[in-house]
């Protein structure tokens, strides 16, 4: 049943607080929407330190030489289980700790570095990917960013070892998506020493192997409305009330973490405990998985690469027709959109890992797109490399059938994609809607307001004819960079007409939403490769083997990509949304009420 006018705004009103409250800057995705291109933050390309260079390979070497003879992956998918000497073989090689400062046992590592070695890890066996990730990129993160000092002391040591291991906990039957839905409850205990917790969780990677978990529940609201708010606790096994329902839930793909199912009942939680500030529980989640994303991006390049590998290896080798496989356009088409994406994703890892290194505050955006664009990347690339290898591929002898299952659970973990596009627009038109908004206030009183009106009227005129400049240092790049401030321009346009078209409906428009995120997605993967091609060219790799064909590999992506903006940007209103609706309805009608059963 749709929700009623009072619900949404309510939704529209806990939406702008969780992600809206405290100061806005515009990062580079946000002022895409008004057709700025923030060059600072994404030139120069990000690069590591030569000291800290040193000790990423290093890290990546020592990685690869224990994986090589401690990590199979193919046992770890058949048994649905990482072995205890993997998780304390990447403990004693610091990666449970990667991030963590030396003086908790971390490494210190910067997020750059960190997505280096993630990517490593990616290429080897994603579900220790995904096991690192859930314990360092998310578990560990929240207590980084949010503990106090004690907790910290008391926590950080034995989790950046491994000797203990970090879980987030905050997806439960009622509450998927819709997180703000979640219906575990802390109430404070009679005596004031902490709170009770009841209710249950699901899905949880490391949940039920964790010794320490951060839970996010509902505790009752503290300010004049008295609305109920969700709060961060960090939670230990041994706490009574604490019951493991189910340790490893039998799944799909990444088999070999243990994804569990937990119950609290009437669990006490010393005050102590409490992560963060009451009441910041979904600020916490959103920023924690920012970070969660980044690698998500870093796994998934990792995996893009093997793919790139074996598909050409293969296509040089297998002759059909007399010839290799690798002469036939639809198998080049596959290889040139593998190899590209492949770049392109490592190109928007690094950028995202830079922001977050260099301390800006609004990089949301960013990491959703990330996540979106590159998750669905792979799915392809893989799906590409499996019908490349033909049969060859459909055989558990060969890693691409578990490939493809583990590569599925990226577009639904960590914010479902479609979810992700819904989010990416409707942030991404905020700030700009409220600069309309401002305009619209300034229109009924034109004298007050008139500032405001000449400087709207000059900013459409000047949009349409100037093309935000896109710096790069290499000539030869030039003429994309030219072609993608006209994108970035075209774009705002678009998404602003749109909001002059559909005014406050465009909120609920998803079909126009995924148009946006997608243009955004290829517009933000496009700045990066820019900048990853510019740094090449101004580099004394520029003339090696390497460095022409990857020059090659990237500018190919700034030409798909800029196909497929184009096509999005021409279709913007969407010719086909209204029958799309009526078609689905036409469906969904024949199983209303249960009145069709199969
Ligand atoms: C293997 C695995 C590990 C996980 N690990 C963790 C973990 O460690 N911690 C944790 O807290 N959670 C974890 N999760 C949960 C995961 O984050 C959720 O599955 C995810 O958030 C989506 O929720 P859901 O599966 O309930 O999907 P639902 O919310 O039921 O959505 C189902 C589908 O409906 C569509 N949909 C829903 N809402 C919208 C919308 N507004 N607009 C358009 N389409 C929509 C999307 O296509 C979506 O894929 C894990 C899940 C799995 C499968």
């Amino acid at each position: 049943m749709a929700l009623t006018k009072e619900q949404l705004e309510e939704q529209k009103k806990d939406a702008v607080e969780l992600l809206f409250s405290g100061p806005q800057t515009l990062g580079f995705a946000k002022a895409m929407f008004f057709g700025h291109f923030r060059h600072e933050l994404l030139f120069p390309y990000p690069r590591l330190s030569p000291e800290e260079g040193y000790h990423v390979e290093k890290a990546i070497t020592d990685l690869r030489e224990f994986a090589a003879t401690k990590m199979d992956p193919v046992a770890i998918d058949r048994e649905a289980e990482i072995p205890l000497d993997v998780v304390v073989g990447l403990g004693n090689l610091g990666i449970l700790g990667m991030t963590a400062p030396a003086s908790f046992g971390g490494r210190d590592f910067s997020q750059l570095a960190y997505t280096k070695v993630m990517e490593a890890i990616g290429g080897i066996c994603s579900s220790t990917a995904v096991f690192v990730n859930a314990h360092h990129s998310i578990g560990i993160r929240a207590l980084l960013l949010f503990g106090t000092p004690e907790q910290q002391k008391r926590w950080l040591g034995p989790l950046c070892h491994g000797s203990q291991i970090a879980a987030f906990a905050l997806t439960e039957p009622e509450a998927g998506s819709d997180a703000a839905n979640v219906q575990t409850t802390a109430v404070p205990s009679p005596d004031g020493a902490g709170y009770i917790l009841n209710g249950e969780k699901r899905w949880i990677t490391n949940g039920g192997i964790a010794q320490v978990l951060t839970v996010i529940a509902r505790t009752p609201g503290s300010g004049g409305n008295r609305k109920k708010e969700i709060t961060a606790f960090l939670v230990t096994p041994d706490m009574p009330g604490f019951e493991v329902v189910e340790k490893r839930m039998a799944k799909t793909g990444i088999r070999g973490t243990a994804t569990g199912r937990l119950k609290f009942t009437n669990m006490f939680v010393p005050k102590e405990n409490l992560l963060g500030k009451v009441g910041k529980g979904l600020k916490i989640a959103l920023t924690v998985l920012d970070f969660g994303r980044t690698t998500f991006g870093a796994s998934c390049t990792g995996a893009a690469k093997v793919c790139v590998e074996a598909a050409c290896k293969h296509a040089l080798s297998r002759v059909q027709f007399q010839q290799p496989i690798a002469e036939f356009e639809l198998v080049q088409k596959k290889i040139a959109f593998m190899a590209a994406h492949a770049f392109a994703m490592e190109a928007v890892t690094s950028n995202c890992a830079s922001l977050i290194d260099r301390n800006f505050d609004d990089y949301m955006l960013e990491t959703a797109m990330l996540k979106v664009w590159s998750t669905e990347a792979l799915w392809k690339i893989v799906n590409d490399t499996i019908q490349i290898l033909g049969g060859k591929a459909y055989f558990l002898d060969q890693p691409y059938e578990r490939m493809m299952r583990d590569a599925r659970i990226n577009m639904i973990g960590e914010g479902a994609n479609d979810v992700l596009r819904g989010f990416i627009a409707v942030v991404g038109l905020k700030p700009l809607g409220d600069y309309f908004l401002k305009l619209q206030d300034a229109a009924w009183h034109p004298w007050r307001g008139l500032p405001s009106l000449c400087g709207f009227a000059w900013n459409q005129v000047k949009r349409r004819l100037t093309v935000p400049e896109v710096p790069v240092a290499s000539a030869v790049l030039k003429p994309w960079a030219t072609s993608l401030g006209k994108r970035v321009r075209q774009f705002a346009l678009a998404v602003q007409r749109q909001i002059f078209r559909l005014r406050e409906a465009i909120i609920t428009r998803e079909l126009i939403h995924e148009r946006i995120a997608d243009a955004a997605c290829e517009l933000y993967a496009s700045s990066c490769v820019l900048a990853r091609l510019d740094a090449l060219l101004q580099s004394s790799d520029a003339n090696t083997p390497e460095g022409k064909k990857d020059f090659l590999t990237g500018e190919y992506y700034l030409r798909f990509s800029d196909n497929r903006i184009g096509s999005i940007l021409a279709d913007m209103d969407g010719k086909l949304d209204s029958a799309t609706l009526a078609a689905a309805e036409n469906t969904l009608s024949i199983y209303r009420n249960g009145s069709q059963t199969s």
